[in-house]
């Protein structure tokens, strides 16, 4: 092996051109003969790539520059394709010149229930913590969009599916409170598995919970608008997921309360191209919104 090397690095520097124009043709193939088998650079001497440079969409594979992205508002410029994205993302969107005030941030979930799956419900909430900086699957902000103040309440899908807890519930209960005080509207962006199982229960008290909140919006004559994005599943579509007085959906979005597998193996025949697709829901129940 070191005897290899050396010969490399006489290759390299020319040191073994006497022996070339001496020789015969061997020496020379020597140049074109790898020596070293597999890649040889170790990770530490990579370079690396700044990460998330480049996105390539999941649906048509076009890569094009996150700036590009984000330019393009998360939507893939050649087949629409929209990209998943997190409250930050959104705010910034949807607020005038990213300027809001985030509300309740000071709610975090806690294991009450002492609850354990494959790793304890604590670990796992401290962990995405630390990874995402989230406190829970829901953020709250108020800011002003097309001049209009309003209050937003965005779904971090990264945050344990999106799932509904008890936090959830809650924040949404303070916004809808919040609302009422100040005679603003309401937006509630969902991207959600569904009910979080580690609450249990309390997690399908939420459910009871936001949908009563909602009548006193209604009450109070304020717009409740609801705007479902890939994927909506579960305790939210079987609750305020669906009951906007506006219900928009992004193009394309999975929405339903049980995922299609689980349809298709409990009725036993094959589901309608498109099924759950937002494109699927047409009249009165949900009305087609490109955003
Ligand atoms: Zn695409």
């Amino acid at each position: 092996m070191a005897e290899q090397e050396d010969e490399l690095s006489e290759s390299l520097s020319g040191e073994n051109s006497s022996k070339e124009i001496a020789g015969s043709g061997d020496s020379k193939a020597k140049w074109y003969k790898r020596l070293r088998k597999g890649i040889t650079t170790t990770t530490s001497e990579k370079r690396e790539m700044p990460e998330g440079l480049w996105s390539k969409c999941p649906e048509c594979h076009y890569i094009c520059t996150t700036s590009e992205l984000k330019e393009n508002l998360y939507v893939c410029p050649k087949c629409n394709y929209h990209h998943r994205i997190g409250s930050e993302d959104y705010f910034e969107i949807l607020f005038e010149n990213n300027k809001y005030t985030e509300l309740f941030d000071n709610i975090e979930s806690i294991d009450f229930l002492g609850f354990t799956d494959l790793k304890p419900y604590q670990k796992r909430l401290d962990e995405i913590h630390a990874k995402t900086d989230l406190k829970d699957s829901m953020r709250v902000a108020v800011g002003e969009m097309s001049n209009a103040e309003i209050v937003i309440a965005c779904m971090d899908f990264e945050f344990i599916g999106g799932s509904l807890g008890s936090v959830m519930g809650e924040k949404f209960s303070r916004a809808v409170d919040y609302c009422i005080q100040n005679k603003l509207p309401f937006l509630v962006i969902s991207k959600s598995g569904g009910a979080r199982m580690m609450e249990s229960a309390f997690s399908l008290m939420q459910l009871a919970k936001t949908s009563g909140k909602l009548s006193q919006l209604s009450d109070a004559g304020l717009p409740y608008i609801s705007l479902l994005t890939d994927p909506t599943f579960g305790g939210i579509s079987a609750s305020f997921g669906m009951l906007g007085d506006f219900n928009i959906a992004e193009p394309g979005a999975l929405i339903g309360f049980a995922g299609p597998r689980v349809i298709k193996e409990t009725i036993k025949k094959d589901l309608p191209e498109g099924f759950q697709r937002s494109e699927f829901f047409t009249g009165a129940w949900l009305s087609r919104f490109y955003c």
